[in-house]
């Protein structure tokens, strides 16, 4: 793929001195709802006005969006306030709508990155335009389909890209609606350090109270800025009602936020520092996890030793784990007295949770 360094052209010309921010509803529902919202964000930090045209939505029966018709409120939107426009494009005849009325900046969604042939087509449609397209993550958390998507617009000679954040599904039950799995967005930045990445925390989170938190984290690592869901009446909003936020608390949000510049040495040094913290409490809050769901399995085993009437301790077992993790965190850097203390605290908590179990009444 050819320089990056091209592609966050448009948005360095921008000349922002903070994130950039795209906000606005989930959903155009009528023309007043996209206009009056519009106007509640007009003198505030945000640069794209976005409103969902077409809505994927996983089950039929929903809002599916009000189509083509959509487009001209945006249009008047850009009139009125100055305002870019944005929106999300998922075949070619979005293409062509969309640029028909001058759309300024069109997003594929996440349903889409997942199948190489929409984003082809999608390719295809905008060769060469001069507007700027942002790709979403693919639902599923695979690096490749997400870069793939991003070589087939550069091969199709659009110049202005970049990558939208927004999690990924899982069937576990979690307190995201998609889980960020931040690793894989660092990834994508340390492959193209210059691709524009911007944070959609109102699909990661699904609820206006975790927006500010995810954001923070976005911003410590250095994404380039926030696609925030944006609704004036969120709680009655036609999709997506959880996770929309008020003009009001938008602009909290962006007071709140601390952005961190690199502009002398130390706030280069903070920046480092926080972008480095919060990559490490994203692997503790791994660990906890991890841990937490160790303990299940364990209980399970409790339960089973329980109904077979066996002892807790089986010591073949425990040093058999005991030998491979050493070797694996050998491999790793670990030290054999670090593996040691760690697996003889996780081992006890194991047994505390078996006996317990063991010895409940019934
Ligand atoms: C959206 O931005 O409203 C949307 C449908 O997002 P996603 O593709 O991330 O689900
Ligand atoms: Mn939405």
């Amino acid at each position: 793929m050819e320089n990056t360094k091209e592609m966050r052209k448009w948005l360095d010309d921008l000349n922002l001195g903070h994130p950039l921010v795209i906000a606005g509803p989930c959903s155009a529902e009528t023309e007043e709802q996209v206009l009056g919202i519009a106007h509640s964000l007009k003198d505030t930090d945000v640069s794209y006005y976005r409103a969902g045209i077409w809505k994927p939505r996983t089950r039929p029966g929903n809002f599916e969006g009000v189509g083509a018709l959509g487009l001209k409120w945006l249009q008047k939107v850009k009139d009125e306030t100055g305002m870019k426009t944005a929106t999300e494009v998922a075949n070619r005849a979005h293409v062509e709508l969309a640029l028909e009325h001058d759309i300024d900046l069109l997003w594929i969604g996440a349903r889409s990155t997942v199948s190489p042939f929409i984003v082809q087509e999608i390719a295809d449609a905008l060769e060469g335009t001069d507007k700027v397209v942002l790709i979403k993550n693919p639902v599923n958390p695979d690096l490749s389909l997400w870069l793939g998507a991003v070589e087939r617009l550069s091969t199709a000679n659009i110049k202005k890209l970049g990558v939208i954040h927004r999690g990924f599904s899982t069937y576990e039950k979690t307190k995201y609606r998609n889980i960020p799995e931040w690793q894989l967005a660092i990834d994508l930045q340390t492959r193209f350090p210059d691709l524009p990445i911007i944070n959609d925390p109102s699909h990661i989170t699904g609820k206006r109270d975790m927006i500010f938190d995810v954001s923070q984290t976005a911003l410590d690592l250095n994404f380039d800025g926030l696609m925030i869901e944006t609704h004036h009446d969120p709680d009655n909003a036609w999709s997506d009602a959880a996770q929309q936020v008020t003009p009001k608390t938008l602009v909290q949000i962006m007071k709140d936020l601390i952005i961190r510049k690199e502009s002398d040495s130390e706030a280069e040094y903070n920046a480092k520092l926080s972008n480095l913290r919060a990559q490490i409490d994203i692997f503790d809050h791994q660990l906890i996890e991890t841990l937490g769901k160790r303990m299940k399995v364990s209980d399970s085993i409790g339960a089973l030793k329980k109904q077979k009437n066996v002892a807790v301790l089986q010591s073949n077992r425990w040093n058999q784990i005991l030998g491979a993790m050493i070797l694996e965190g050998e491999s790793k850097g670990l030290s054999e007295e670090f593996i040691l203390k760690m697996f003889k605290a996780i081992h006890q908590e194991s047994i505390n949770h078996q006996e317990k179990i063991i010895n409940a009444e019934i």
